[in-house]
């Protein structure tokens, strides 16, 4: 058997346990096997972490641009290579049944991402105007905020961490999270990582936050834990920066090409089983094509694989309780008079779900309102584009939408109504850049100057002229 790997601490630059010794361990939730375990974090450890991050801040804000550049770079260089793909590979498949198309995109996206970071330090720019007073001048600068709490899940681990920890770091803040990064030569307490148990992260989440060193929360998650912080934050009114779930409409449209459209669908909706934030998870339709549309994602769909994490496209989703979740989530709109035209709103093994497919899912059940984070489509007809768009905006959650059709002129103005973070015009829904309602606050992944505003603060120098 294999060695069960261990993630210990990483507090000023030192790998370490846990100061109690205390661990925890994670199970495959395809076979049940233990598949690792962590140093769980006390609350000395995360003092210790903060006054780690707190001490390296002054001299990393002073660090020049390009330093801070060649580091990210070097790091995307280290997740681009074979050694550290192979370790990341075993480690992402035993712990969350990660299948490896995932596993691919999560290489690929992961250093792009890590080099358009990097890149950002030439957002890091002021400005300066003339003052109101004759001969004053006004400079704006952006300057880092401090010590940044990063909080991330678990379904996209290397572009997600990478994005929470690396782009407060890029605009000169220190953060509390990882190797690669670490390993690129950041100096000591400017990363740093504790990782906790579930029982403590509550409180100990709440300790950070009150912190006084800790400026800023960035959270990636759902919006039941995003409140949670959000709260504490208010608390102690600290910003944060939410990323959130999402219940992503595809929009098909009578003149849409059906085939295109059909692919996007069932790659939006059933990548890693739907466990994306932006997974589609509706699709409204114009009545004419709802025929031709159903059958061609029925036909992609019989292609896909169902089982283990290494041969198959859709594997075990990320617990038994959240496979049962799903389940009565389907029943109960099945019992509400949702037609399943797919499925047999069963589990097919402990955490394994096949793809569904229900039509006329009422407003008022859970399947229409909450994110499922499950292979499971939710097909609603309608008789026209207005009906489409309205039936589009009835969701709290606005991250991501898709419009097929092609008449482009017209998408540009339906997109415009559509209320969401991003519209996608003949494309798959997984590509997201802003976040509205309950899908986030203050989200954005464009990696510019938007991002830059959310880890920098304006600090304003006045000039004034010479009293004559
Ligand atoms: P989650 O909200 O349950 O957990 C997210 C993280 O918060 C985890 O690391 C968890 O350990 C931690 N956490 C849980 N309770 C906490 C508490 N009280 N205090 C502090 N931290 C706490 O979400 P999840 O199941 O890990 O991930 C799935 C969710 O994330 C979905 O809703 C998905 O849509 C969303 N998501 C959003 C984006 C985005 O960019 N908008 C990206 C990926 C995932």
């Amino acid at each position: 058997m294999e060695d069960v790997p261990f993630a210990p601490l990483l507090i000023d630059g030192e790998r370490r346990p846990a100061s109690t010794g205390a661990t925890f361990s994670v199970h495959s939730p395809y076979t049940g096997d233990l598949a690792s375990t962590a140093a769980a974090a006390s609350s000395d450890d995360c003092r210790a972490a903060i006054q780690a991050a707190q001490r390296a801040f002054p001299t990393w804000e002073a660090t020049p641009y390009a330093t801070r550049q060649e580091i990210l770079f070097r790091a995307a260089a280290t997740i681009a290579s074979e050694e550290w793909q192979r370790k990341a590979a075993r480690w992402m498949r035993a712990e969350i049944a990660m299948p490896q198309e995932h596993i691919q995109f999560n290489f690929m996206a992961g250093p792009m991402l890590l080099k358009g970071i990097a890149c950002m330090v030439n957002e890091l720019k002021g400005e300066t105007f003339p003052s109101v007073i004759p001969g004053g001048q006004v400079f704006v600068q952006r300057r880092a905020q401090g010590v940044i709490y990063s909080v991330v899940p678990w379904n996209a681990p290397i572009p997600l961490v990478l994005t929470a920890v690396a782009v407060p770091l890029v605009c000169g803040n220190t953060a509390l999270i990882v190797d690669a990064l670490h390993d690129a030569g950041l100096p000591a307490g400017v990363v740093n990582f504790v990782p906790m148990s579930v029982q403590s992260t509550p409180a100990l989440t709440a300790e950070i936050i009150a912190h006084t060193a800790v400026r800023k929360v960035t959270f990636t998650g759902s919006d039941r834990v995003g409140r949670i912080l959000a709260i504490e934050a208010a608390k102690h009114l600290k910003p944060c920066v939410l990323e959130l779930g999402g219940k992503a409409p595809s929009v098909v449209l009578a003149d849409a090409d059906i085939e295109q459209a059909s692919r996007a669908i069932v790659s939006g909706g059933f990548f890693y089983s739907g466990q994306i934030c932006m997974a589609t998870e509706r699709v409204i339709v114009q009545r004419s094509v709802l025929e031709p549309l159903v059958s061609a994602i029925k036909s992609h769909l019989s292609t896909l694989t169902v089982g283990d994490p290494e041969h198959s496209n859709l594997s075990a989703l990320f617990s038994e309780r959240s496979a049962d979740g799903i389940v009565a989530m389907i029943k109960e709109a099945k019992d509400a008079g949702a037609e399943v035209l797919l499925g047999d709103a069963e589990k097919a093994g402990p955490a394994l779900l096949k793809p569904h497919i229900l039509l006329g899912v009422k407003r008022e059940t859970r399947l229409w309102q909450r994110e499922s984070f499950g292979p499971v489509l939710v097909v609603a007809v309608v008789d026209s584009v207005d009906e489409a768009i309205e039936l589009a905006n009835a969701s709290e959650y606005s991250l991501v939408a898709a419009l097929w059709t092609r008449d482009v002129y017209n998408a540009m103005d339906i997109a415009r109504r559509i209320h969401s973070g991003s519209v996608n015009i003949n494309g798959s829904t997984i590509h997201a850049e802003g976040t509205l309602g309950l899908s986030g606050l203050g989200g954005s992944s464009g990696y510019g100057r938007f991002d830059v505003n959310n880890f920098t603060d304006k600090r304003v120098i006045t000039l004034h002229p010479p009293i004559a």
